[in-house]
C-alpha cells in the first residue's frame, strides 16, 4: 500500500482517451490557463494514471485538460496577439485539422498515492507565496505585453504602485480631519426609498453630497408640523 508513483512513458493522446480525476476538489481558472496555452503552448504534461483497461485518469493537470476542452478541436479562429503583432494559436496552430490532444506523462500507482498526488498538486501551488520584487522584475520584462502570463495591467499597477500607507497619506494630505473619525452610516435600500430620499432632498444646498442631503432631511423632519397637532 502507498507505493510511490512510477513513470512509464510520455505520449500525446486524444482527450477522449483521458478522464478527469473523479472528485477533484480544485476549481481552477480555466480561461487563464487557456490564454496561457494559446500563447505559450502546453509546456507541462498532464500526469495520468494507468489502471489495466480503464481510460487514463488525470491526477494532475485537470484544469489544463479543461482548458483544452474549452478550446475544442480544429481551428479556434483566433490568432494570438503579441506586443509585435499576431501569430498562430499555440494550441491548434489555427489548423482546421488539429485534433484535440494533450501531452501526457503516464504513471502507475495505487489508489492511495493517486489521491495524494491529486491533493498535493493542487495544494502545493496555493501554499507558496511571492517575492514581490522578483515578481515585479519578471513582469517588467514583458514590455506591457502580458498575454499568457495570467497577469493584467491592473495587477501590475498594484504591484509597482501599491496603495499608499496611512503614514504616506498623512505626509501627502496632512493629518486626518476630525470628521475622518466620524461614524459612517451605510445601509441598503430599495430603489423606491432611494428615489424618495433624492426627491425629498432635491432642494438641499449640495445635491452631490448625500451627507448634505441627509442633514437637510433631518432639518425638514425637525421642522415638520407635529402630526398630532
Ligand atoms: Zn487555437
Amino acid at each position: 500500500m502507498n507505493e510511490p508513483a512510477r513513470y512509464l512513458r510520455t505520449v500525446t493522446l486524444p482527450l477522449d482517451q483521458l478522464r478527469h480525476f473523479p472528485g477533484n476538489a480544485k476549481r481552477g481558472d480555466v480561461p487563464t490557463i487557456l490564454d496561457s496555452l494559446r500563447r505559450n503552448g502546453q509546456y507541462r504534461s498532464l500526469i495520468a494514471r494507468q489502471v489495466d483497461d480503464e481510460p487514463l485518469t488525470v491526477l494532475a493537470g485537470n484544469h489544463t485538460m479543461m482548458a483544452l476542452e474549452l478550446h475544442g478541436p480544429g481551428d479556434c479562429g483566433e490568432p494570438v496577439k503579441t506586443g509585435k503583432g499576431t501569430r498562430p494559436c499555440a494550441v491548434c496552430g489555427n489548423d482546421r485539422a488539429w485534433e484535440l490532444t494533450a501531452r501526457v506523462e503516464v504513471v502507475v500507482c495505487d489508489d492511495d498515492t493517486a489521491r495524494r498526488v491529486n491533493l498535493v498538486d493542487n495544494r502545493s501551488s496555493e501554499k507558496g507565496g511571492y517575492d514581490r520584487d522578483a515578481l515585479a522584475e519578471l513582469l517588467s520584462y514583458m514590455d506591457d505585453d502580458l498575454g499568457g502570463t495570467g497577469y493584467t495591467d491592473a495587477d501590475v499597477q498594484l504591484l509597482i504602485a501599491p496603495p499608499p500607507s496611512l503614514e504616506e497619506l498623512a505626509d501627502t494630505y496632512g493629518d486626518p480631519e476630525t470628521d475622518d473619525f466620524w461614524p459612517v452610516l451605510k445601509f441598503r435600500v430599495s430603489p423606491e426609498i432611494r428615489d424618495a430620499f433624492y426627491g425629498l432632498t432635491i432642494n438641499c444646498t449640495d445635491t452631490n453630497d448625500d451627507n448634505v442631503r441627509f442633514r437637510y432631511l433631518l432639518d425638514r423632519a425637525r421642522n415638520a408640523p407635529d402630526h398630532a397637532a
